[in-house]
C-alpha cells in the first residue's frame, strides 16, 4: 500500500514550485497505484490565512489534483500535536529552553542546547537530539549526508509563542494519516533528521523520502512565497502542468503538448503518470508491448 501526500503551508498563493512539488507527489502515488492526500499545515497563525488555504485547495482541483480523503488542516488537529507533545515531555526527551533568536545568533546561529541542563519551567520545548540520524537513504538522491549544523541541534516541538512547531506536527501527521511515501522539495531535506529522530522516538517505521529540486528563478533563487513568486491562475492549469511536467524532467509527447487547449487537466496527469513510470521504472515489464 502506497499512500502519500501533499502538506503546503497556505502562507500564499500556490505558484510553480509548489504546483510542481505537487504534482511530483501526485503522480508517483498514482504511478504506484497509491492514495494521495491533501494535508494543510496552517499552524504558523502569524504567517497562514485560511483564505490561502480555500484558494490552494481550488487551485489544486483545478488542475486535477484532488485529494483522495477529505483534507485535512492542522490547526484544526491541536489536541494530538499536545498528547505528542505530552509523551516526549513524560520521557524526560525533551525541555524548555528561553534562548531569544538573537541570543542563538550571537552565539554563531547554531543552538548549543545551552538551555539542556537548565531545568525551565516556561519557554520553547525543545527534543533532546541525541544520535541524530544523519544518513538518509533518498529514492531519488541515493544516499545523502545530512550534515547541516541545523539540521543536528535539539529542535523545536513548541515554539515560544505557544505554536506546535511543523518538525512535530508533520511527523504526528504522517504517522497518523498512514503516509508511506513523501515526495517534496529538498529545501526540506535536512529537517528529515529531526523526522527520523521522532519517528525512532514513537517506535514507528519512516516512510520512503524521495526529495526533488525545488525550481529556481531567472536568477537562481528558489521559487517561493517569501520571494514574491507569481500565483498560477487556474484558467491555464493545463499549460501551467505541462511547464511543471517539463521542470520534473517528465516528457509529455509532442502531439499532447501541440494540442493543449484541447487537453484537459485530467488527461495531460494521465500522460504525466505514465511519463513518470518510465522516468523512474516502474512499468511492468510483461505489459510493453
Ligand atoms: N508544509 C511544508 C511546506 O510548505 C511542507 C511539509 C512537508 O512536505 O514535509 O514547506
Amino acid at each position: 500500500m502506497y499512500v502519500g501526500r501533499f502538506a503546503p503551508s497556505p502562507s500564499g498563493p500556490l505558484h510553480l514550485g509548489s504546483l510542481a512539488a505537487a504534482l511530483a507527489s501526485y503522480i508517483d502515488a498514482k504511478a504506484h497505484n497509491g492514495s494521495w492526500l491533501l494535508r494543510i499545515e496552517d499552524l504558523d497563525t502569524p504567517r497562514c490565512n485560511p483564505a490561502f488555504s480555500q484558494l490552494i485547495i481550488d487551485t489544486l482541483c483545478a488542475h486535477g489534483l484532488e485529494s483522495d480523503r477529505p483534507v485535512v488542516f492542522q490547526s484544526e488537529r491541536l489536541a494530538f500535536y499536545q498528547k505528542a507533545l505530552n509523551a516526549i515531555l513524560s520521557a524526560k526527551k525533551a525541555y524548555y529552553c528561553e534562548c531569544s533568536r538573537k541570543q542563538i545568533k550571537e552565539q554563531g546561529g547554531i543552538y548549543l542546547n545551552t538551555c539542556r541542563t537548565k531545568h525551565l519551567r516556561s519557554g520553547a520545548v525543545r527534543f533532546i537530539h541525541t544520535q541524530p540520524i544523519t544518513k538518509l537513504n533518498d529514492r531519488f538522491k541515493g544516499t545523502v549526508l545530512i550534515d547541516d549544523g541545523h539540521a543536528l541541534e535539539d529542535f523545536i516541538l513548541l515554539r515560544k509563542d505557544n505554536i506546535y512547531a511543523y518538525k512535530l506536527a508533520v511527523v504526528v501527521d504522517d504517522i497518523e494519516q498512514g503516509i508511506t511515501h513523501i515526495v517534496r522539495g529538498d529545501d526540506l531535506l535536512s529537517t528529515t533528521s529531526a523526522h527520523l529522530s521522532l519517528y525512532r522516538h514513537f517506535k514507528c517505521s519512516a516512510p520512503v523520502y524521495a526529495h526533488i529540486p525545488v525550481l529556481k528563478d531567472a536568477t537562481g533563487n528558489k521559487l517561493s512565497k517569501q520571494n514574491h513568486a507569481p500565483a498560477i491562475s487556474s484558467f491555464s492549469a493545463t499549460e501551467n502542468l505541462l511547464k511543471a511536467c517539463e521542470a520534473l524532467g517528465v516528457r509529455i509527447p509532442t502531439y499532447v503538448k501541440a494540442k493543449q487547449q484541447d487537453v484537459p487537466p485530467k488527461l495531460l496527469l494521465e500522460h504525466a503518470i505514465q511519463a513518470w513510470r518510465i522516468k523512474h521504472m516502474l512499468v511492468d515489464n510483461q505489459n510493453i508491448k
